[in-house]
């Protein structure tokens, strides 16, 4: 389980430990929270009071500080995990569905023509699929793409990149997902 970090102004800046979360809490760094209570911390008892310290996590929080994350240069980095994630596992050509070990980022445009390795140029394809199509492009292969690709927004990225988001973690990025988003579907 992660809790979602945000800038004070509510910008996403990354998926984080609920110790590290802990520690922006201990620091009197958590400028607001949302989402739901998902754990709680207890402390050393105060030496004149005898109380105990407790800290309750929220699973997002915004954090004071200088944001990490300029979301306006930001490019989200490609990975196959992400990919699939985008692509919803689905093959773009033969349309099936299949399991991420199935599954293969193929290049639109291959490297044997100068295509590049970015978030435009791959879809998810199958291994057969994959292979079928081989160092040619779909036109050359006659293997129309079914969807198209696109660069995800930075929410959608964190989305992408972690596969066990609370619901209510999700909702809270799903409300900033542009309306042409794969994941809206
Ligand atoms: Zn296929």
């Amino acid at each position: 389980m992660k809790v979602l970090k945000l800038s004070a102004q509510g910008l996403p800046q990354s998926w984080i430990s609920l110790e590290q979360a802990v520690i922006h809490y201990a620091a009197g760094e958590v400028r607001w929270e949302a989402g739901a209570e998902v754990a709680v911390f207890r402390g050393g008892h105060n030496a004149i009071t005898g109380a105990q310290s407790i800290i309750t996590v929220n699973s997002i929080i915004g954090t004071r500080g200088v944001p990490n994350i300029n979301p306006f240069e930001l490019k989200p980095g490609l990975t196959n995990s992400k990919l699939f994630a985008r692509d919803r596992n689905l093959c773009a050509y033969c349309g099936d569905t299949f399991h991420e070990s199935e599954l293969t980022r193929e290049h639109i445009i291959p490297f044997a023509q100068q295509g590049q390795d970015t978030w435009m140029n791959v879809v998810t394809a199958c291994r057969a699929c994959n292979h079928r199509k081989s160092s040619r492009t779909p036109e050359q292969a006659r293997m129309p793409l079914l969807y198209t690709p696109y660069v995800p927004s930075l929410w959608e990225d964190f989305i992408l990149r972690n596969r066990r988001i609370l619901s209510d973690q999700m909702e809270f990025l799903m409300a900033h997902l542009p309306r042409n988003s794969r994941l809206c579907a």
